[in-house]
């Protein structure tokens, strides 16, 4: 059996239209199948692959913590000095008070830390959520996610959980004193790109002051300067008082954290209620990995570009079958009539070697998120390759 049909016949699929692209080799934008096809990403991965594949002072980091150690003991227990050095790089992107990092491996792990976490800092139970909104796959995560269809099979989920809607005031009330924390994407990604205004964020922040309820931020999307800000809050002028994150941390490998202040991730310390445990989160050649990429996305300017990029695909990206185009900085979404119009140009424009994809809960757009690296050159090259697929089909 050649790879294809090992992929298909022993590992479990996820949906029945999986991209199938065979890859061998990946370098900065590009991806290389086994016959040298050369691919254009625009997904990176979903949001991972901020500063490119293989990013060279990435594999540095990784190479250096190779001939050091691997897994030593579980997270928390002994001093390593790649955990360490992250949860200060990562402090030192934050308002002052996210002060206190907790290691994990994933965005799933991350939220469901951060749930535990608001749950015991509170003593509240109930949590609110958005419609639409895609925090992860785990029971916890999948509870707070705002999609019914995905979540109806899973019944019972966590009890307790409130769904409001995405950017509108007057559902803030359902905030109250029973409120553990509100969870909500600062941008919602999987619902196909959707950004609230400053004054929604101002008015939920000063919500969740008044009630003494906890905000927590995913940004497992859209940090990590997919936005154009190293954190997509800072476009808003608000502070989480815990913020996820994953995807982009990693420069491509898998780990994710939970940030708050001390004095909330304190209770995790507490005796003889146990807190929070995991044996692989913060993984030393993953966080060394994450420190790179933090030390790159600084060295290398790659926030100040992230707009006038995005300004380019807009530009470029007109044709009678785009209805428009949503986004903040290089998180895009490219509106068309139905998945059926856009499932032929998404398979034609991968043939033609550009890679996109369409979202989870929005399948009539066509998903935009290229490492932040891409030149205006090779963004051209893109955009003309997407435009022709869609004249082909
Ligand atoms: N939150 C958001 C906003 C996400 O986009 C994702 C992944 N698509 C997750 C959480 C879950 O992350 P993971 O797949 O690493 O568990």
């Amino acid at each position: 059996m050649n790879n294809r049909q090992l992929f298909l016949s022993h590992l479990a699929q996820t949906t029945d239209f999986p991209l199938m692209i065979e890859i061998e080799k990946a370098e900065g934008i590009y991806m290389f199948g086994p016959d040298g096809k050369k691919y254009i990403d625009l997904i990176s991965g979903i949001g991972v692959s901020n500063v490119g594949h293989r990013h060279p002072k990435v594999l540095t980091a990784i190479q250096e913590q190779l001939d050091k150690y691997l897994h030593l003991m579980v997270y928390g227990e002994y001093v390593q000095s790649p955990q360490a050095l992250l949860a200060k790089a990562l402090c030192d992107t934050l308002p002052k008070h996210l002060d206190n990092v907790y290691l994990v491996n994933s965005g799933s792990e991350a939220v469901e830390g951060a749930l535990k976490l608001a749950k015991r800092y509170t003593n509240r139970r109930d949590i609110i959520s958005c419609v639409d909104a895609y925090h992860g796959s785990s029971q916890g995560a999948l509870s707070v996610g705002g999609n019914e269809i995905f979540k109806r099979a899973y019944r019972p989920l966590l009890p307790g959980v409130k769904n409001i809607v995405y950017g509108s005031f007057f559902q803030l009330d359902q905030i109250t004193t029973d409120t553990a924390a509100v969870i909500i994407e600062t941008i919602q990604g999987e619902a196909g790109i959707k950004v609230a205004c400053s004054n929604y964020f101002q008015a939920l922040r000063k919500r969740c002051d008044e009630t003494g309820t906890l905000l927590i931020l995913d940004e497992i999307q859209a940090g990590f300067g997919r936005t154009g800000k190293f954190w997509a809050f800072e476009h808003f002028g608000i502070e989480p008082d815990i913020l996820v994150c994953a995807k982009g941390m990693g420069g491509g490998m898998p780990i994710g954290a939970f940030i708050a202040n001390k004095e909330v991730m304190g209770v995790f310390k507490n005796n003889p209620l146990l807190g929070h445990i995991t044996t692989f989160g913060g993984h030393p050649v993953s966080a060394a990995a994450s420190l790179a990429t933090i030390q790159i996305i600084k060295d290398e300017g790659l926030l100040e570009s992230v707009e006038s990029k995005a300004e380019i695909f807009k530009k470029l990206l007109v044709h009678p079958k785009i209805k428009g185009v949503r986004n903040m900085g290089l998180m895009m979404a490219v509106e068309f009539d139905s998945f059926d119009v856009l499932k032929p140009i998404i398979d034609k424009a991968i043939e033609m070697g550009v890679i996109t994809d369409w979202f989870l809960f929005c399948d009539d757009a066509m998903r935009i998120a290229p490492p932040l690296i891409i030149t205006e050159s090779q963004i051209r090259e893109a955009c003309e390759i997407i435009l022709k697929a869609i004249d082909e089909v």
